[in-house]
């Protein structure tokens, strides 16, 4: 068998294994319930204490904003549920964009059955939001904004310090949904005027079921889950402690590993980009070229079935995907590359390729050789392709 290049790393990355090892002694050791009065019940107090504090110093936040949720889509449901629950006198009115990640999108479909009234914002063609729009949007009901940071499929940056300042000056919450940018890209709360922001472990080298949610200090916001007074009463249940302790090591490694580990992912990134776009005819790198992570790489190839494409790369034991995750396994085509322009059948043959910290150049010059094989084997078959090369 072939060694595994796993280039999916939006979909979920590798747990480190610094972060496997501060986890372990709250498995068998250190197991006491942080709310238990005895000793060891306040260890467990403490690293939860402490992960808490890590992640709001990443932010530049306090830690009693902090809120641990089992992921980036609990935190999604709960900014918005619960914003739509507290701020309802003010009015039923909130804005997002188009290409937001599902956990988004269909929060606000439920929402919209209950009467809320949903603006989606136009992105340009390469992903980024149009300002003008949303700041036309805004009207005297609207109660949040919530606009991603940076988009699963095709990487695109947002520019969420305008964003920020628009909903500020208009006095509207701003929530971001960085599950995609945080321990990624530097964020700071204050500088970008962020009212609340989604994260998720998995999503940086952490576990998976674990995330959180920054709820600015003075923003009404309801208690999404009854019971005990964990989370200051607002999300009740035993804290997920290995799973807090996890998320907190991962934060306060990527952060500590950042610069470096970007600098190398985005020669990597342009290096594969290069390559492709100078050895496979016929395709279109989608998303931002410069404002996007420095570890995603998208792209459409004309006369090619995504899902096609796919299924010979994992024949060769290549991980990669074709949008996101939750997206493939229906054959409609992503709603972000459809957002951004593309026509059905360009936006049916993409790819999306994400670098770990792990990937290195041989891989990378392994799997473009295996684009080119594959690409020119599925077009042979293509009559679409047949007919293109005739008229040329
Ligand atoms: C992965 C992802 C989510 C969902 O996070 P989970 O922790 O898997 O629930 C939400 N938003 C974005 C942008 C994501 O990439």
């Amino acid at each position: 068998m072939k060694p595994l290049i796993y280039l999916d790393n939006a979909a979920t990355t590798k747990t480190a294994k610094e972060v496997v090892d501060a986890m372990l002694p709250y498995f068998t050791e250190d197991y006491g319930n942080p709310s238990s009065l005895y000793s060891l019940g306040a260890k467990s107090k403490e690293a939860v204490t402490k992960a808490r504090e890590t992640i709001a110093g990443t932010l530049g936040a306090q830690s009693n904003e902090i809120y641990f949720t089992a992921g980036g889509s609990e935190s999604d449901n709960w900014v918005f549920k619960a914003t739509a629950d507290a701020y309802e006198q003010k009015g039923k009115h909130i804005i997002t964009s188009r290409i937001e990640h599902h956990a988004i999108l269909h929060t606000c479909d439920y929402l919209a059955k209950k009467g809320f009234e949903i603006t989606y914002i136009d992105v340009d063609e390469n992903g980024i939001l149009k300002l003008d729009e949303l700041e036309k949007a805004i009207r005297p009901d609207t109660i949040l904004i919530s606009v991603m940071f940076a988009n699963n499929e095709i990487g695109t940056i947002q520019p969420i310090k305008e964003i920020g300042e628009i909903a500020r000056k208009h006095s509207v919450l701003f929530h971001t949904d960085a599950v995609q940018a945080y321990g990624h890209v530097p964020i700071n709360v204050d500088e970008y005027n962020i009212d609340m922001l989604s994260a998720s472990g998995h999503k940086f080298n952490g576990p998976k079921g674990i995330g959180f949610l920054y709820i600015r200090k003075g923003v009404k916001i309801r208690s999404f889950v009854h019971g005990g007074q964990q989370e200051r009463g607002r999300r009740a249940g035993t804290e997920n402690v290995t799973g807090i302790v996890g998320i907190g090591a991962a934060a306060e490694r990527a952060f500590r590993v950042m610069e470096e580990r970007n600098k190398r992912e985005i020669e990597l990134r342009d290096y594969l980009i290069a390559q492709i776009e100078e050895k496979i005819p016929y395709c279109r790198l989608n998303g931002d070229r410069v404002k996007r992570l420095p570890n995603n790489v998208n792209f459409s190839f004309r006369f090619v079935e995504g899902e096609s494409l796919l299924i010979m790369l994992d024949m060769e034991g290549i991980c990669a995907s074709t949008g996101s995750a939750c997206a493939s396994g229906s054959l409609d085509p992503s709603h972000v590359l459809l957002a951004i322009g593309l026509p059905h059948e360009i936006a049916h043959g993409s790819l999306r390729l994400t670098l770990g910290e792990e990937t290195t150049k041989e891989e990378l010059d392994t799997v473009v050789a295996a684009l080119v094989r594959i690409i020119e084997r599925l077009r042979s078959m293509s009559p679409l392709y047949e007919d293109f090369l005739r008229k040329q």
